[in-house]
This record gives structure tokens, C-alpha cells and sequence, in this order.
């Protein structure tokens, strides 16, 4: 029985690079929510990482994020972020996303480290008027929590602990990326030179 698809996943992140459990959290949340598709939305400049540690050209990650989608139903890299240019905040693009199908409905999608830090986001407390919170679990922050008075979808998913700053440290030391980088995206790492892999 073939259930209509409705609604729109937004994954924002940096993608730096783009992993399984990036994947597997849009994967499972489209599948659980029956969502039309998922965005990977890839930062422009995210503003709380920016300074912190050199980050990767959104050129270069929204050209992974791209290689990491191939093959996956419903799922789509996303440049809005980076065409809009400057700063990034999720308020500017769920407001963008709205005005242009009012009619969708949009869902918040984010790992549990990153639901535990939304109270830090740029003007947070609208972007519940604009999207429904979908919150995955992340190995280590299993009872996190959304701002007080929030509601928000929890969707069970596999618990893959791994992150991109685990991946960037196995790229410079030249272990396996694989299986935890789709193949595409470890070409593009190699092809452009990242995270000191060209003279792995
Ligand atoms: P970094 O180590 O550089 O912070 P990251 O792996 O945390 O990278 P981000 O681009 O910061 O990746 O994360 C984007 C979104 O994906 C966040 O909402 C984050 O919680 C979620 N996410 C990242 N990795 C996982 C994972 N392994 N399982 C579930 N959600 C994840
Ligand atoms: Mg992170």
C-alpha cells in the first residue's frame, strides 16, 4: 500500500564532510514521517564552528553533500544557504523554505547534540512557529532535550557514532574512510585535496 508522501526534511549542517550518520538520519526520518524529500542543507558559513577550526570551502562540502545523495530516493544537497551567502541561520532559510510552498509542511531535522544546543541558535524561539522538530538520537546525548516548552518528534535510528571531526582526523592520518563515507564522497576528498589527503 503506497502512502502519499507529504512534507519537506531539512538536515542542515556543515558536512565536513557528509557521513553515514548524516545519511542515516535523513534516510530514516523520510522513511518514519513519510517525507516527500529531505535537504541536505549545507552551511554557508556556520557561524558557531567559523574561527573555531578551518573549515572546508562550501563549495568543496556542498560538492561532497552532492556526491554523498547520488543513489538516494528523496534526498538532495542543498546550495540555498550557500547561494544566499554571509552568515548562517536557520530562521533566514526555514522563512525562505515557507514563502515558497506555503502549503508544506516543513520538518526540523537534527542529532541530539545539536537539539541540546538549539537555545543558542540564532532567534530559535521562531523557528518553531515555522517547522515541526525532529530530533535523532546521538551516541552520548540519548536524553536530550528541546528548549522547555517545545515540542518535538523523536525518530529511533541506529546509533552510528561516528562524526565528521573523527573522519577529517582518519583522512589525515590515512585510515580507512570507508565504510563510513559513501565511495563519491571519498573521490571528491581525494580529488580536491582534502583534510591533507592528497599526499595520503
Ligand atoms: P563535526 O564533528 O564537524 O561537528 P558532525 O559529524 O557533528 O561534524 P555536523 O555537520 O555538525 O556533523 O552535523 C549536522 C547534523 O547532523 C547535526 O544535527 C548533527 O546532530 C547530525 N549528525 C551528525 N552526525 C550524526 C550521527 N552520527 N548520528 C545522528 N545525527 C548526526
Ligand atoms: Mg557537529
Amino acid at each position: 500500500m503506497a502512502q502519499v508522501r507529504r512534507g519537506l526534511g531539512i538536515l542542515g549542517g556543515t558536512f565536513d564532510p557528509p557521513h553515514i550518520g548524516h545519511l542515516a538520519a535523513a534516510i530514516e526520518v523520510r522513511s518514519a514521517l513519510h517525507l516527500e524529500r529531505v535537504l541536505l542543507m549545507v552551511a554557508n558559513d556556520p557561524w558557531q564552528k567559523t574561527g573555531t577550526r578551518p573549515l572546508s570551502k562550501a563549495s568543496d562540502r556542498f560538492a561532497m553533500v552532492s556526491a554523498a545523495v547520488q543513489g538516494f530516493d528523496g534526498l538532495e544537497a542543498s546550495g540555498l544557504e550557500i547561494d544566499r551567502g554571509g552568515v548562517t541561520y536557520t530562521i533566514d532559510t526555514l522563512q525562505v523554505l515557507r514563502a515558497a510552498s506555503p502549503d508544506q509542511h516543513l520538518f526540523l531535522i537534527m542529532g541530539s547534540d545539536a537539539a541540546t544546543n538549539l537555545h543558542t541558535w540564532h532567534r530559535y524561539e521562531e523557528l518553531q512557529d515555522l517547522a515541526t522538530l525532529v530530533i535523532v538520537d546521538r551516541d552520548g546525548d540519548s536524553d536530550a532535550e528541546p528548549p522547555s516548552g517545545w515540542s518535538a518528534v523523536r525518530v529511533p535510528i541506529p546509533r552510528l557514532d561516528i562524526s565528521s571531526s573523527e573522519l577529517r582526523d582518519r583522512a589525515r592520518s590515512g585510515r580507512p574512510l570507508s565504510p563510513f563515507l559513501e565511495v563519491p564522497v571519498i573521490d571528491e576528498i581525494r580529488s580536491r585535496g582534502l583534510y591533507g589527503s592528497d599526499d595520503s
